[in-house]
């Protein structure tokens, strides 16, 4: 019975309640069993349901996964020119990395949901900057896509490709309304499938069922994105939806799940976050962690961006209040209260600053207030591994505190608030330089925003529209943005 309603499941093994195979050598990935140690609550218990489609996709990635002769098969297909017109065993997507880390994580999460969905196999393009960030999620087999592998240029395609899914309908080399007996000869062997922000009406058909039921014959998809898309299944593909209900019984929770069941540090981005956690912030009694991401665009100073974080503080009361008369004594032979606030952010300006402020008062509370920043890396390198792991690093920090405050239209907020399981305090971004009245929200979902979703003009059978107003709402720091809740 994979009861839809179902919240909690027996399982073979006790590991994120079953999320975790039971099949894995612990040492290979220390992360998998450390974070739930260092972090012990575990808001969302995964559904049944979805244990044993993770249970069956992982049967059908060992079968299909690199090297195996039914890959070396669809590979063969795939330099044929054209999709098999027999239905293969194995079907594939893989995941071309675009963009900043959150980014990745957010499309890796909506690549890997659309693989469950559609029993696809999914493979990750590795690139240099990529190496030694993650662990492998599937036993005994690899999600890497092997470097032999015959499309070279995955990283050049972009919106003007001939082969992405929307020029293919301009150009009719694919028909949308394919009825299911169609004959499909002249479906290609594979198709570019972008969901980058800067994609056309065209492309965004992708999301609609009819469209799906033709590139269901295609073997190979290949896809690029840097957003968080799976609102866009719920909101415009019915055919996902009665699989999506009983895949996650509570909306909110389907990154988290999904995060922590693929996303895991390797041991040497673990050996950071661990050994950052164990000497700084496993005592304090409560841990705050603040995300400051600033973009350029907005062209706002550091002081105006301070001082909508003690703005938005004194609203939400995130930070401790400070002390001005100092009357607050501390017991130097007992154990204090403490905190500690964990600054994430490419600059160290905000961390000095609140180090300062709390080194020249005390608190009303009378907690002992520390500060922590693990790095500041000034600019963003995406291409630099070892500046990848930091921020992977960092974004486990916080997933590991009990309170955050994050940067509205950052990914990499999205992801760490995501994979801490916490509704976080969102500071809006700022326009016209001015801080906004409302300088921050408490958000009611932990659901990443989907920044620019792709709406598309589906013909055909769509979502209940009324259904879909209780589970897809607007994002608060993004009025275009959709996101689940
Ligand atoms: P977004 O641009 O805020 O949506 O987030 P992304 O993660 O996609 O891209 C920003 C990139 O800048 C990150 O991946 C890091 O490479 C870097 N970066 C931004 N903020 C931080 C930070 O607080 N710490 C570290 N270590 N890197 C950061």
């Amino acid at each position: 019975n994979y009861g839809s309603n179902e919240t909690s499941t027996p399982s073979n093994n006790n590991y994120l309640h079953g999320l975790i195979p039971s099949n894995f050598d612990k040492e290979s990935c220390l992360s998998r069993y450390e974070w739930p140690l260092f972090r012990k609550s575990f808001p969302y218990m995964p559904s049944s349901y979805l244990l044993h489609k993770l249970r069956n996709y992982e049967d059908l990635h060992k079968k299909c996964g690199p090297n195996t002769p039914l890959y070396q098969k669809s590979i063969q297909q795939l330099n044929s020119g054209h999709s098999s017109i027999e239905p293969m065993e194995c079907n594939y997507v893989v995941w071309i990395p675009h963009n900043g880390l959150g980014n990745r994580i957010l499309t890796l999460a909506s690549t890997f949901l659309y693989a469950i969905l559609t029993n696809r196999v999914m493979l990750i393009q590795m690139n240099d900057e990529l190496v030694d960030l993650f662990c492998e999620p599937f036993p005994d087999t690899s999600w890497i896509l092997p470097p032999d592998f015959p499309i070279k240029n995955l990283n050049e395609f972009d919106v003007n490709s001939n082969v992405t899914y929307g020029n293919m309908l301009d150009k009719h080399v694919i028909i949308s309304n394919h009825s299911i007996n169609t004959e499909v000869e002249s479906l290609p062997s594979y198709v570019y499938v972008h969901l980058v922000y800067d994609y056309h009406a065209l492309d965004r058909l992708f999301f609609c069922n009819d469209d799906q039921i033709v590139l269901r014959k295609v073997n190979w998809l290949l896809l690029k994105s840097d957003q968080y898309f799976i609102p866009s299944f719920y909101s415009s593909t019915p055919m996902f939806e009665e699989k999506l209900d009983r895949l996650f019984p509570a909306k909110e929770s389907v990154f988290y799940l999904l995060a922590h069941y693929l996303i895991h540090p390797s041991n040497n981005v673990w050996g950071l976050v661990r050994r950052y956690y164990m000497s700084y912030l496993a005592k304090a009694d409560e841990k705050i962690g603040i995300q400051v991401r600033v973009f350029f665009f907005t062209k706002v100073s550091s002081d105006v961006i301070f001082q909508q974080i003690q703005n938005c503080s004194k609203v939400e009361s995130v930070l401790p209040e400070l002390d001005f008369n100092g009357t607050k004594a501390f017991k130097p032979d007992e154990q204090n209260p403490s905190k500690a606030i964990l600054v994430a952010s490419l600059y160290s300006y905000y961390y000095e600053k609140l180090k300062s402020m709390y080194y020249e008062h005390s608190v009303k509370t009378g907690e002992l207030v520390s500060v922590y920043q693990p790095s500041h890396e000034e600019q963003q390198k995406t291409k630099n591994q070892s500046h990848n792991k930091k921020a992977l690093a960092e974004m486990y920090l916080l997933s590991l505190c009990d309170m955050l405050m994050t940067s509205g239209w950052s990914t990499f907020g999205y992801a760490s608030s995501g994979l801490a399981g916490i509704k976080p305090v969102i500071l809006m971004t700022i326009r016209n330089k001015n801080i906004p009245d409302m300088p921050c929200v408490r958000e009611a979902s932990m659901e990443p925003c989907y920044i620019f979703p792709a709406k598309p003009s589906c013909k055909g059978k769509t979502v209940d529209k009324e259904k879909l107003q209780q589970y897809v709402k607007q994002c608060p720091d993004f009025d275009h943005g959709i996101k689940l809740f």
